[in-house]
């Protein structure tokens, strides 16, 4: 196929959570037929949840995470939005105004006018040795999702935030007992978030300890944790270890393309989702420090559908023939 032949998106999604399906229902509301590449394991992070009782829209109990996202993906396809069900690879992103963006899919090339970036954000690790090898065999990182299967045993949260504390609360439905490890004597969670995690009977705090290894084979058995303050070293026997450090954004495809911060968000101007190439957006937790709900996920991902909109609205095309001779991207 001759350049000049080659198909243009007006906009290619890359990412499928509450951010990457809502800009998707809108660019294909606007009759823009996004192209949506999503992933093998769609839906983000909200595929781990269990109940989401905080979406508005579901009275009499919320929605499952996996249905949520189901219906989001649906309802953008409803309007037109196609799905490519596999990894973005590579980005080569213009820095031209109209220029045209890359968005490599393996051998795949798909050409675009704009770009929405929604690739999200994944649990952050801990790096210690058992953590990975005990990967659902007692490590988790979704009380949600696993806190069933420690009925009645005793289990661990490591974090000291609020994630830390909602989970420990939610797991402490189950547990027989669970004991919140934090590497200060200081929490960052809210004061509220705290106070109600002191009030349940079956939790404990032991700080300030940070996790050294996970232990057990083939079940995890034991925890062994380091004090950090004076480096003296403790183990307790656990069946269940959640991880709630926090969260990675998945930026590495954009690294080298746009702004990312020092903890790897990716930047975007004043109030807009626009990032410093023309004619990419980004939205959800790859750039969200701070709320991290399904809700302002979904918020950003329609600013993100209606930049891109104006943007194709308001700045002429440069020709893919025109770009490629011109430009170097
Ligand atoms: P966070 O606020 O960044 O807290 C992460 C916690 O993990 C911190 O206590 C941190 O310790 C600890 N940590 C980080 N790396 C570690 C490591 N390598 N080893 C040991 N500990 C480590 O993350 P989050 O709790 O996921 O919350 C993220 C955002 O979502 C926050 O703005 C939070 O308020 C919000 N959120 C709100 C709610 C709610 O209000 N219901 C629920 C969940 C999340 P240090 O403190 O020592 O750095």
């Amino acid at each position: 196929m001759s350049t000049t032949e080659t198909p243009i998106e007006n906009v290619v999604i890359v990412g499928s959570g509450p951010a990457g399906y809502t800009a998707a229902l809108y660019t294909a509301r606007a009759d823009l037929r996004p192209l949506v590449v999503e992933g093998y394991l769609w839906g983000g992070l909200l595929q781990q949840t269990t109940e989401v009782e905080n979406y508005p829209g579901f009275p009499g109990g919320g929605i499952e995470g996996p249905a949520l996202m189901t219906k989001m993906r649906a309802q953008a396809e409803e309007f037109g939005a196609r799905y490519i069900t596999d990894e973005a690879t590579e980005l080569k992103l213009s820095d031209e105004p109209g220029g045209v963006h890359e968005v490599h899919v393996g051998d795949e090339v798909h050409y675009a006018r704009t770009v929405i970036l929604a690739m999200g954000a994944q649990h952050k690790k801990l790096g210690v040795p058992g953590e990975d090898e005990l990967g659902g065999r007692g490590v988790s990182y979704c009380a949600t999702c696993d806190a069933a299967f420690f009925k009645d045993k005793p289990t661990v949260i490591v974090g000291g935030g609020d994630s830390a504390m909602e989970e420990a609360i939610f797991l402490a439905k189950f547990s027989s007992k669970v004991v919140v490890v934090h590497r200060r004597d200081e929490f960052r969670a809210s004061a509220i978030m705290v106070d109600r995690a002191r009030e349940v009977a079956n939790l404990e705090f032991l700080t300030p300890y940070e996790p050294i290894a996970f232990e057990g084979d083939p079940q995890l058995q034991t925890v062994r944790l380091r004090n950090t303050a004076d480096g003296s070293e403790r183990t307790l026997d656990i069946n269940g270890a959640f991880i709630a450090i926090g969260h990675v954004p998945q930026s590495h495809i954009a690294a080298d393309q746009v702004e990312i911060d020092g903890d790897g968000y990716v930047v975007t101007q004043g109030k807009s989702t626009r990032t410093r190439r023309p004619g990419v957006f980004a939205a959800g937790d790859l750039v969200d420090h701070t709320y991290r709900q399904a809700i302002t996920a979904a918020g950003s991902g329609c600013q993100a559908a209606l930049d891109a909109e104006w943007y194709l609205r308001d700045t002429p095309s440069i020709p893919l023939a025109q770009k490629t001779a011109e430009s170097s991207v």
